[in-house]
């Protein structure tokens, strides 16, 4: 059937020609071009065996027949709009399996309870996402799950330091989850060496797994699954989304791992709604034109950035050069250096903060990904939550701004910035 077309004759098709198409039968929806939404709760069973056999699926009761999908039953289990929207994005990151949701706190909390049991510890990269701190150090204690964070900045040394250091609890580690590039130094962590650190058993002899936070790179310029990371979390609300209109979040990995997560889904209430849905799909359209413009773009303004002489330091993937230490996982890991930029403006928090309130055309908002450049000040904004000492060792400074670059003309980005560098 057409709405499953991924080849042309040998011809693999890439997945920006999938984006428009995959995963829809227009004969199931009036011969409609686009996908309608499907604004409903409940569906309409044909017939009492019908809804029999659907429910024996969805809950389990036996074996699905192997080319039988999921009946349309309830839009909490499912809906088509989500079906289609997950069908696509497993395209990118060549996933078995994904699982869309409506927000990425609700992708990744679902995936961490679904995954982890009392007793586990997870081994993860420093800074994680506030939002992400906040569940591995203030909710999933409650449940007996502790955490242990290693500095994305001091490489896989820090990685196995933090491994050794929990002694006898090292086989209690159940999971190491990653944010690569860390936000906002966009510093590596390198997704091979964690996937090798993560090659052995916890104490009841289940495998480690590598979650790995991709919001920033991916799926364009990083594909963790590829790599050997056993799962990829997205923020949707960012590049996926793209237009900082809408606040979503997926999951992608094997069917295997996916069972669980989907199952708790289900019962956690975390499912994306049919307009999300539908938003996602729109904005998937567009992810190779949006992502590719906005990293070329973003290479014009780090250049500008790194010449200028009020900008003591530019962290830019871009400008990593062989003598960096980072170097050889950047090579690996990351097909192209992105679109995020944070940079350190000479004279502290003062410069900064005057430099971000004379910015015109970009905004001053948290958030990034989206069309619009944004810049924000993440020792009193994003990360303000972590102690002065702690950023300072993680290289978050006062005098530190970052910036998402969007598909304006990056020489009018560039003059904005001008005129506001000016100003300090
Ligand atoms: C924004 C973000 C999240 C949280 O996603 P929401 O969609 O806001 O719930 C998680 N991880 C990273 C890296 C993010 O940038």
């Amino acid at each position: 059937m057409s709405e499953h077309l991924r080849r042309i004759g040998d011809k693999e098709l890439r997945p920006e020609s999938l984006m428009m198409s995959y995963g829809y039968d227009p004969r199931r929806s009036e011969g409609a071009i686009k996908s309608p939404i499907f604004m409903t709760s409940t569906f309409t069973f044909k017939s009492a065996e019908e809804g029999k056999r659907f429910f024996e699926v969805a809950y389990g009761l036996r074996e699905k027949d192997p080319k039988e999908e999921l009946g349309l039953i309830y839009s909490r289990l499912n809906n088509p709009d989500i079906q289609i929207l997950e069908e696509r994005l497993t395209v990118w990151d060549g996933a078995e399996a994904c699982a869309s949701f409506e927000s990425g706190m609700a992708a990744i909390a679902t995936t961490l309870l679904a995954m982890l049991r009392p007793g586990d510890v997870v081994l993860h990269s420093v800074p994680v996402y506030g939002g992400t701190d906040y569940l591995l150090y203030n909710i999933l204690p409650k449940w007996g799950v502790t955490a242990k964070g290693f500095r994305a900045c001091d490489g896989t040394a820090g990685m196995k330091q933090a491994l050794a250091e929990l002694g006898d609890d090292a086989e209690r580690v159940a999971m190491i989850f990653v944010e690569t590039p860390a936000n906002p130094t966009n510093d590596l962590v390198d997704i091979l060496d964690a996937v090798a650190l993560a090659s052995r058993t916890t104490r009841d002899g289940r495998k480690v797994r590598v979650v790995v936070d991709n919001t920033f790179l991916g799926p364009l310029w990083q594909q963790p699954l590829q790599h050997g990371a056993d799962v990829v979390v997205y923020s949707a609300t960012k590049f996926l989304g793209g237009h900082s209109d809408v606040i979503a979040g997926a999951v992608l990995c094997s069917e295997e791992l996916m069972a669980p997560i989907k199952t708790h889904r289900t019962i956690l209430g975390t499912m994306c709604g049919p307009w999300t849905a539908w938003l996602l799909m729109r904005s998937l359209e567009t992810l190779k034109l949006r992502m590719t413009s906005q990293m070329k773009n973003a290479r014009y303004v780090a250049d500008f950035l790194a010449d200028h002489p009020k900008v003591d330091k530019v962290h830019y993937l871009g400008h990593l050069t062989e003598q960096h230490p980072q170097w050889e996982t950047y090579r690996r890991q990351c097909l192209a250096p992105g679109s995020m930029i944070a940079f350190e403006v000479h004279g502290g928090e003062a410069a900064a903060f005057r430099l971000l309130n004379a910015l015109k055309l970009v905004k001053l908002a948290v958030s990034l990904g989206g069309t619009e450049s944004l810049a924000e000040h993440p020792a009193t904004m994003t990360h303000a939550d972590i102690a002065v000492a702690d950023q300072r060792s993680m290289g978050i400074t006062g005098s530190m701004v970052r910036l998402s670059v969007g598909v304006e003309h990056p020489e009018d980005v560039i003059a904005d910035l001008r005129q506001a560098l000016d100003a300090v």
